[in-house]
């Protein structure tokens, strides 16, 4: 069979290689490290640093390459494209590793944003910022699942934040009014092939996914801005590939803000596996090989539930399943992680249900059986 490759062995990388396998590819997995959930699945695992020469050269050798991460080396991406076949591209893969021009490509989208301004030294914290307080001072780069942010009332607060975050260029976001968060998953093959999901409702605890709410509980007219808002930015972007856009739901009319974007299938899309016509990692490997996108169509309302670290015991052992298993409409899926860190992602389930409402209750009641423990 044809060969695929994929920069990255974790969860999002293994239910790849799990939608490939099922779809008659073969998989070949980079990934550091030996226990990497998608090696459980993948023909091949080039157990090797992601700028590993040898290994690069075997991906190259692939009918077609993506990656499951961001922070992969755009470099290398853009390189591999000279032999085969790369989405996303490189290119948009660097947009989305900074949220400076991350935001710049967004406005000059014509798309709207929180207000910003980026502090490259401390002199930018200056009275223009002033407006914008209270405010958020981010890294440009490498932040996730809020690590990287601090939250400043004054200017002073701003340039200790700035410097505590070790002076890295960062953006000063205006703290948004927010009634909710959203994110919609565009699968883009060119500008005539484009399709969106139905926009996901997230909720975090401690600044990590917990739940995804599928569709968002928004007036109709929000839920079609939020798709074409996404497929608009897919388009501006000339994105090749899976594209998740988050987005705030600020006001009383309930405005769109574009916030960040992810170059591949997303924690938000995780319910499309067992709610959708087409799966995200389905539409990841259609898309990677050329083919346009299949069907993303919602069969029934449904809430995702991310199982985090904290419920595996200290000794490793795992908890219980029942709570989920007993469920006839809760679909579980473990990552295989061998180590258990408080906050890790090791699994999630999906419920559906008649309507959102009930999805979301089934899933807390759910997620509050399992033995959470605080870190
Ligand atoms: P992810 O894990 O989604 O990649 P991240 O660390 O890249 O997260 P953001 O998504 O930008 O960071 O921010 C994390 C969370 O902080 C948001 O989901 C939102 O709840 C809150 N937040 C971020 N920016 C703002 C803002 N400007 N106004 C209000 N809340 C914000
Ligand atoms: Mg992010
Ligand atoms: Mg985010």
């Amino acid at each position: 069979p044809a060969m695929l490759g994929i920069l990255g062995g974790g969860q999002l990388g293994s239910m790849f290689t799990v939608a490939a396998k099922t779809m008659g590819y073969g998989v070949t997995v980079l990934d550091p490290d030996p226990h990497a959930p998608a090696a459980r699945f993948a023909d091949r695992h080039l157990c090797a640093a992601f700028d590993d020469d040898k290994a690069l050269a075997e991906l190259e050798k692939c009918a077609a390459v993506t990656t499951e991460f961001e922070n992969v080396n755009a470099a290398a991406m853009r390189e591999l494209a000279r032999h085969t076949r790369v989405s996303p591209s490189g290119d948009c893969v660097a947009v989305a590793q900074n949220r400076i021009t991350e935001k710049a490509r967004m406005r000059a989208a014509g798309l709207q944003t929180v207000e910003y301004r980026e502090i490259l030294s401390a002199d930018d914290v200056d009275e223009s910022c002033a407006a914008l307080l209270p405010a958020i001072v981010k890294t440009a780069t490498l932040g996730y699942d809020g690590k990287g942010q601090i939250r400043v009332k004054t200017l002073d607060e701003a340039r200790a934040a700035f410097a505590g975050l070790g002076g890295v260029p960062c953006v000063l976001e205006q703290m948004a009014d927010l009634r909710g968060e959203i994110s919609v998953i565009v699968c883009r093959l060119d500008a005539q092939h484009a399709a969106a999901y139905d926009a996901a409702e997230n909720h975090h605890e401690n600044g990590i996914l917990a739940y995804s709410v599928v569709p968002a509980r928004l007036p109709e007219n929000v839920q079609q801005q939020a798709r074409q808002t996404a497929l608009h930015l897919a388009e501006a972007l000339d994105y090749v590939g899976v594209l998740a856009v988050e987005m705030f739901v600020v006001g009383d009319d309930k405005r769109l803000l574009v916030n960040e974007i992810a170059p591949r299938p997303h924690n938000s899309g995780h319910h499309t596996i067992d709610a959708c016509a087409a799966s995200q990692f389905q539409q990841q490997v259609r898309l990677m090989c050329g083919l346009p996108p299949a069907d993303t169509r919602l069969h029934s309302p449904c809430c995702m539930a991310n199982i985090l670290g904290d419920v595996w015991g200290a000794d490793g052992a795992q908890p219980c399943w029942t709570a989920v298993l007993d469920e006839a409409a809760a679909h579980l899926h473990l990552y295989g992680k061998k180590q258990a860190r408080a906050g890790r992602k090791m699994g999630h389930f999906t419920v559906l249900a008649d309507d959102a409402d009930a999805a979301f209750e089934a899933a807390r009641a759910m997620r509050g059986k399992l033995p959470f423990h605080t870190p």
